[in-house]
C-alpha cells in the first residue's frame, strides 16, 4: 500500500482569509506600517467579568471533563438566550455546545448529511461553508444573489435549485461577507419552501448581536413546521469578543442534538470547561460591553460607508449587521496600475498589500471574484489611514 493521503482532506481549500492575515503579519513583523482590513474578529478585549469567571473556574478546580454536549448550567443559559433574544423555545436536551461556531456547523453537517446530499449555499457565502459540507460528504449547490437583490437569495431561487437530493439550506443573517439581513417576509417565504420541499435549514446567526439597521429574526421562530426543520447556530465569539475561547452552540430537534453530541463525544469530547464557565458569564452577566462594542462598530460602519461611497470606481451597499463592507471592485479590474492591467482580484489585493501596505480580503473564495471584503473590526485611526491609501491607489489607476 503506497503512502497516499486522504483525497477528501487534500480537496480542502486552505482559508484565504487566514493567508492574507498571515501576509499582513509577516510585513508588520518586518517593521512595515500595515493596515489590516482582514480581521474576522472584534478588536476589543474580552470583557473583564467574563475573564474573571474563567479565572474563578480555574481556582475552583472546574478543570475536568464535562458532559460532551456541554454543562447543564450553560445549556440552560443558552435556552434562556434563545427564548429571550430569538423567541425560540428549546430545552437543554436540544442544545449542543461545541468548540466554536465552526465546530457547531461541522457537527450539524456530520449529523444530517449522507454521501451525495445537496446543501444549498447562497452566494456570497462565508468561505468555510462549502468545505465543511464537503467534509461531511455533502455536495454544495450555489445560488447566486446579485448586488441588485442586496446579495440575498429569494425563495423562488431556492425552490429552483431544489432537487430530490436537497438536504439543507444554509442561511446566514447577518451575513459574512455582505452584512445583509433577511427580513421577516423574506424568511417567511423561504420557510414556506423549506417546509413544502421538506429540507433542513441551517441558520447561522453568529452576528446576531451586531445589527445596526433592521431586526434580528430567527427563522426557527416563525412557526412550528420550520422550527422542526431548523438548526439554529450561534456562539459567543463575535458578540462578546471571545474568538479565542472557542464556544459555539446550536438549538435543534432532540434527535439531531443527540447525534451531534455523540459525534462530538468521539471527536473532541466536551468544549473547554473553563471557556464554558466564561460563556455562561457572557450570557447571564451584564451586557453593557456588548452595547459599547456595538456602538463603536456602528460609528466605524457609518464612516467607512460614507468614505467608500465617495470613492471612484468602487461601490458598496450599506451593511446592516456584522462588521464588514463588501465592495464591488469590478470596474478597477479593467484599469492599469503602473503600466499593467489590474486584471483580477488577487492581483488587486497583492498590489494593495505590497505597494500600499493595506490588507484586504479578495472574495473569490466567498463566491464573488470581483469583490473585496473590508473589516471594520480595527480602530478608527487605522480605518482612516487604510482608506486614504486605497483612495490613493484608485487615483493612480488609468
Ligand atoms: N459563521 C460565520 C458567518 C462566521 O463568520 C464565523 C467566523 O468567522 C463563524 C460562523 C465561526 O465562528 P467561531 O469563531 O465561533 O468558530
Amino acid at each position: 500500500m503506497a503512502l497516499t493521503l486522504s483525497k477528501k482532506a487534500q480537496a480542502v481549500k486552505p482559508s484565504s482569509t487566514l493567508a492574507i492575515t498571515a501576509k499582513a503579519k509577516e510585513l508588520k513583523e518586518k517593521g512595515l506600517d500595515v493596515v489590516g482590513f482582514g480581521a474576522g474578529e472584534p478588536d476589543f478585549n474580552t470583557p473583564d467579568n467574563i475573564c474573571e469567571a474563567a479565572i474563578k473556574a480555574i481556582h475552583d478546580g472546574f478543570t475536568k471533563y464535562t458532559p460532551a454536549e456541554g454543562t447543564l448550567e450553560l445549556k440552560k443559559a443558552v435556552c434562556d438566550k434563545f427564548l429571550g433574544f430569538n423567541h425560540i423555545k428549546y430545552e437543554p436536551s436540544q442544545i449542543v455546545v461545541s468548540n466554536g461556531g465552526k465546530h457547531s456547523l461541522t457537527n450539524i453537517f456530520q449529523a444530517i448529511c449522507n454521501p451525495g446530499d445537496e446543501v444549498i449555499i447562497p452566494t456570497p457565502y462565508w468561505l468555510s461553508y462549502p468545505e465543511i459540507v464537503k467534509l461531511a460528504d455533502g455536495v454544495p449547490v450555489y445560488v447566486r444573489a446579485e448586488k441588485g437583490q442586496n446579495y440575498k437569495v429569494t425563495a423562488a431561487q431556492i425552490e429552483a435549485a431544489c432537487t430530490d437530493k436537497t438536504k439543507a439550506l444554509v442561511l446566514n443573517s447577518p451575513s459574512n461577507p455582505s452584512g445583509m439581513i433577511y427580513t421577516r417576509e423574506e424568511l417567511e417565504a423561504i420557510a414556506e419552501v423549506a417546509v413544502r420541499k421538506d429540507f433542513y435549514v441551517v441558520s447561522d446567526e453568529m452576528y446576531e448581536n451586531l445589527i445596526y439597521e433592521g431586526e434580528a429574526i430567527s427563522i426557527a421562530s416563525l412557526n412550528d413546521e420550520i422550527y422542526k426543520r431548523t438548526i439554529t447556530c450561534s456562539g459567543v465569539a463575535k458578540s462578546y469578543s471571545m474568538t479565542g475561547w472557542r464556544i459555539g452552540f446550536t438549538g435543534s430537534s432532540k434527535e439531531i442534538a443527540k447525534l451531534m453530541g455523540s459525534v462530538q463525544s468521539h471527536q473532541t469530547s466536551n468544549p473547554n470547561s473553563i471557556a464554558q464557565k466564561a460563556a455562561y458569564e457572557a450570557l447571564v452577566g451584564p451586557q453593557d460591553s456588548v452595547y459599547k462594542m456595538h456602538a463603536e462598530f456602528n460609528k466605524r460602519r457609518e464612516y467607512m460607508f460614507e468614505r467608500v461611497s465617495n470613492m471612484k470606481l468602487i461601490s458598496t451597499l450599506k451593511p446592516q449587521g456584522a462588521f464588514y463592507l463588501f465592495i464591488d471592485i469590478s470596474q478597477t479590474l479593467e484599469k492599469e496600475y503602473n503600466g499593467s492591467k489590474v486584471g483580477d482580484v488577487y492581483k488587486l489585493s497583492q498590489i494593495l498589500i505590497e505597494e500600499f501596505n493595506v490588507a484586504v480580503i479578495p472574495c473569490e473564495d466567498f463566491g464573488f471574484a470581483d469583490h473585496i471584503r473590508l473589516s471594520y473590526a480595527i480602530s478608527m485611526e487605522q480605518i482612516k489611514k487604510g482608506l486614504d491609501r486605497i483612495e490613493t491607489f484608485i487615483e493612480k489607476l488609468v
